[in-house]
């Protein structure tokens, strides 16, 4: 399974398989919403309060 890793904490997240990006999660070590930039290669980015 691919992983990336946290925007704020680094700590390493897995992407679950049937992700596609634009998905959002939840960092579950800090809580920080996550937006899935790119797949392949994995990257996250934080999604602002806003
Ligand atoms: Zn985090």
């Amino acid at each position: 399974m691919a992983v990336s890793e946290c925007p704020e904490c680094t700590c390493h997240i897995p992407i679950p398989p049937d992700a596609s990006a634009g998905d959002f999660l939840e960092c579950p070590d800090c809580g920080a919403s996550l937006r899935i930039k790119s797949v392949f290669p994995p990257i996250f980015e934080k999604v602002s309060g806003d």
